[in-house]
């Protein structure tokens, strides 16, 4: 899977004035909206772009102007002229290195751009997180572990490595490499991507949970044998069995396939319809992400199945779940034509969650009628309350 660019080459659409403002301006850089200094840009002029989510090098004289915000790229508001701005453009001039290159070019690693947050970062990493079993050993002994020796303890490598000695569980944590027949979930952007707005479609609209990406799957071992491999995965990794450890605080992965017994139904399914390959993915939420939702425990939202490699409709999928008692994520229209603009389908995003109506979403995902084409639309006023 591709890693996602925070940064590239691209051109300025367009430049706009912001009423009462005498030093900035507003520019517009694919779908995105942000702030630039007043005549830096003119249309169509080339830039670097770095997205919000990037953290860029200290190393890097070019970003010391970004020292007071520890070199971060966030969602931010103007509140006193009313503008939100994401991302930050700069001047290809400022880049020599990069001058030759096309517009749409990837320069993340170029310019040593990664993350902004080290929870991203270990996330997505295909790796274990090595932190991780130290991370779970304090939380299976919370008390001992407010302990203030033992706190100082941890905050060194060695002595969280002594301290694994005595309270370390001896479970495995080899994780296995994610399948390579299972395509991971991932969702564009729809300021990458504005071309979509142009559709005269219609499409499914769902909600954007804020969680963690489950994987579930059955595999059949030998054609018109019913004997499956079994295989249960976070975002980037395999969880080999249900004590491995994970960035979590337990395995929700695991947790989650038994709650929902979802080896037992995923075979089925395979058996009855004489499949290979079940794949089904979703959202896992609760106590992960900060519990953004207040749920009382963890729960599965299902927005893929994967039959014998091919995705299927939102209307199969639907009843399958029904069928199976899976839930889906909130399914908000099915026959959805998008607004024209930019500016509306991000207005659109903002508001209150289907799964608790106190708490704000995170934004909609879009999917053709075939389920094959597909983008996110993230709330910016979820972004500014996550300070991201
Ligand atoms: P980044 O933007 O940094 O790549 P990310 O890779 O974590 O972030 P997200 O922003 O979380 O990606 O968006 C894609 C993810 O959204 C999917 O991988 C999936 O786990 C999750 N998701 C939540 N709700 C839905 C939904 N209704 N439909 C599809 N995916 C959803
Ligand atoms: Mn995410």
């Amino acid at each position: 899977m591709a890693e996602r660019a925070l940064a590239h080459i691209e051109k300025i659409e367009w430049v706009k004035p912001i009423e009462g403002a005498d030093n900035i301006e507003l520019i517009g850089v694919l779908g995105w909206v942000c702030i630039a200094k007043k005549g830096e840009f003119k249309p169509d002029d080339k830039a670097v772009y770095i997205e919000i989510d990037s953290k860029c090098p200290e190393s890097d004289e070019r970003f010391s102007f970004l020292k007071s915000k520890h070199y971060k790229v966030k969602t931010m508001k103007l509140g006193k002229f009313k503008v939100i701005s994401q991302g930050l453009a700069l001047p290809i001039t400022s880049f020599p290195e990069l001058l030759d290159k096309p517009i749409g070019t990837d320069v993340t690693t170029d310019l040593k751009i990664i993350y902004s947050s080290l929870e991203d970062v270990r996330r997505k990493s295909n790796k274990v997180d090595p932190e991780a079993k130290y991370k779970s050993m304090a939380v299976r002994h919370k008390e001992l572990f407010k302990n203030p020796v033992i706190k100082k303890m941890m905050k060194y490598k060695s002595g969280r490595k002594i301290l694994f000695l005595f309270f370390g569980s001896r479970k495995k944590d080899n994780p296995k490499k994610f399948p390579e027949w299972i395509k991971k979930t991932d969702e564009n952007r729809i300021e990458n991507c504005p071309f979509y707005l142009q559709s005269e479609e219609p499409w499914v609209k769902t909600e954007k949970l804020d969680g963690t990406s489950c994987t579930f799957a059955v595999n059949r071992l030998k054609k018109g044998k019913d004997k499956f491999e079994y295989i249960v995965c976070s975002r980037n990794v395999r969880q080999a069995d249900r004590n491995q450890e994970c960035y979590h605080e337990s395995n929700i992965y695991w947790e989650l396939s038994d709650k929902y017994d979802i080896e037992n139904k995923l075979k089925e399914i395979a058996i009855k319809n004489n499949y290979n390959r079940v794949v089904i993915q979703g959202e896992g939420v609760g106590n992960v992400q900060g519990n953004p939702y207040k749920l009382k425990e963890n729960d599965l939202y299902v927005f893929n199945i994967v039959i014998d490699g091919v995705r299927i409709d939102n209307a199969l999928m639907e009843y399958i779940c029904k069928l199976y008692e899976f839930k889906t994520v909130p399914i908000i229209d099915t026959n959805y034509y998008l607004p024209k603009t930019m500016e509306e389908i991000k207005l659109e995003a903002d508001g209150f969650s289907k799964i608790n109506p106190k708490v704000r979403r995170e934004g909609f995902v879009y999917r053709d009628l075939y389920g094959q084409q597909s983008f996110k639309n993230v709330s910016r006023e979820y972004l500014l309350r996550h300070n991201s």
